[in-house]
């Protein structure tokens, strides 16, 4: 039998199997009430809408070239369609500071790859994306505390980094809707958080996945935005990398999303990109532009309608259900409740119970947290769960965790 262990990397220690892909094989059975996968609802894909442009691309003058390579910076008219796209949410940039990538999910990566070296620093949320600590912990960095309006000396996590053999590397964090909080960041927190990259001289890598998933409440400008007005309108001069998907608005199987950043280091990602898988899907980057071009608001219109009627369920029965002693935030969008658990009860433990006896699945809140804390949190995720799912499955979540406090 072959020692795997003993030729694995050192990286290889620290990738570990997410929870939340385990339990989303517990979709497949159908008596369990699911809050756990953060996806989009099946029903709101643009099905008719994506198989029309696919035969079009394939049937017209660009049929030969959809199907060929392509340059690794991406498809141009949509590199295009997004520089359009951004100039609504105040960031002026041009196509040469896009570059498109396949899901966000590769971007983190890649930015991993670019900036950090073993035992350097990032600076990240308690909690934040797991799917973000999973890409960086590849390169093997270390995870500092990033708390927003915290008057922690800069310097602090200067000193902290080399204590540990590095440097500050960047700053990551999802300002809205976060994954898994579902809180949006102020604008004055995302002004302190420009001020501490500054300070430190570090990039900032805005995780906008949720951007334009908003149910209520006035859209605060993006990092990248504000970073643009401390510069002139200049992109060159910015340090925050702003990146998108098309996954939440559009479809996450065509694995599109996008980074926009000042161009010299997009040129830097693209020759990561080179090395890595050439380029992103030729033929999904011309579907998605026309379908982008078609039906893009539209479509924002409809999962915003959808996906906004289910938050209020959720938070409705929540207040009806949740014992004294529950906690949970009141996202303004997004996919995500989080919730605190009365001190001493255990997240992983009460879906364990919960399985069993209530049938109810959503995600222990632990693995998000870089320190291995948070085991009284949960994750909630009202995206795809009907009116009467949230209605029952919240009622005997409530039961569940009032019969732990008990016992
Ligand atoms: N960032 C965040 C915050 C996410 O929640 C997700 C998906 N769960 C991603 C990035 C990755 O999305 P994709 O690769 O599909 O664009």
């Amino acid at each position: 039998m072959m020692d795997w262990e003993k030729v694995f990397a050192t990286r290889a220690s620290r990738m570990k199997a997410s929870e939340i892909r385990e339990l989303l094989k517990l979709l497949e059975q159908p008596d369990i009430i699911s809050f756990a996968g953060g996806i989009p609802d099946v029903n709101l894909f643009p099905k008719a809408e994506v198989a029309e442009a696919y035969a079009e691309v394939l049937s017209g003058a660009q049929g030969d070239a959809a199907l060929q390579y392509s340059v690794s910076e991406g498809y141009k008219p949509l590199r295009d369609w997004i520089v359009g796209e951004m100039s609504r949410i105040g960031i002026t940039c041009k196509a040469e500071n896009v570059f498109i990538t396949s899901g966000s999910q590769q971007l983190l990566d890649y930015l991993g790859k670019l900036f950090l070296s073993k035992n350097d620093t990032a600076l990240v949320t308690w909690p934040t994306y797991m799917g973000a600590l999973g890409a960086f912990n590849a390169y093997e960095p270390n995870y500092d505390k990033l708390i927003p309006l915290s008057n922690r000396e800069p310097q602090t996590y200067i000193d902290q980094a080399s204590e540990k053999g590095g440097q500050v590397k960047f700053a990551y964090c999802v300002p809205e809707f976060h994954n898994p909080t579902g809180v949006t960041m102020t604008r004055a927190e995302r002004e302190w958080l420009l001020d501490l990259a500054e300070k430190i001289d570090i990039p900032v890598i805005e995780d906008a996945a949720y951007q334009s998933l908003r149910y209520e409440g006035e859209s605060v400008p993006p990092i990248l935005a504000l970073d643009l007005a401390r510069n002139g309108n200049d992109i060159e001069k910015t340090r925050t990398f702003y990146c998108g998907t098309f996954s939440k608005t559009l479809a996450p199987g065509l694995r599109i999303g996008w980074v926009v950043a000042n161009s010299d280091v997009v040129r830097k990602l693209v020759l990561i990109k080179q090395a890595a898988d050439l380029h992103s899907s030729t033929i999904n980057q011309m579907v998605i532009g026309k379908v982008a071009e078609r039906l893009y608001d539209e479509q924002i219109a409809k999962i915003r309608k959808t996906y906004g009627h289910r938050r209020k369920k959720m938070l409705e029965a929540m207040d009806r259900h949740m014992p004294a002693g529950v906690d949970w935030t009141r996202p303004e969008g997004g996919m995500f409740v989080w919730v605190t658990l009365p001190e001493g009860m255990d997240g992983a433990s009460l879906l364990a119970q919960s399985l069993k006896s209530e049938r109810v699945a959503f995600v222990p809140g632990k693995a998000f947290f870089a320190d291995g804390s948070g085991a009284n949190t949960i994750r909630l995720s009202f995206s795809c769960a009907t009116d009467t799912m949230i209605e029952d499955g919240i009622a005997r979540l409530g039961r569940l965790i009032a019969a732990q406090k008990k016992a």
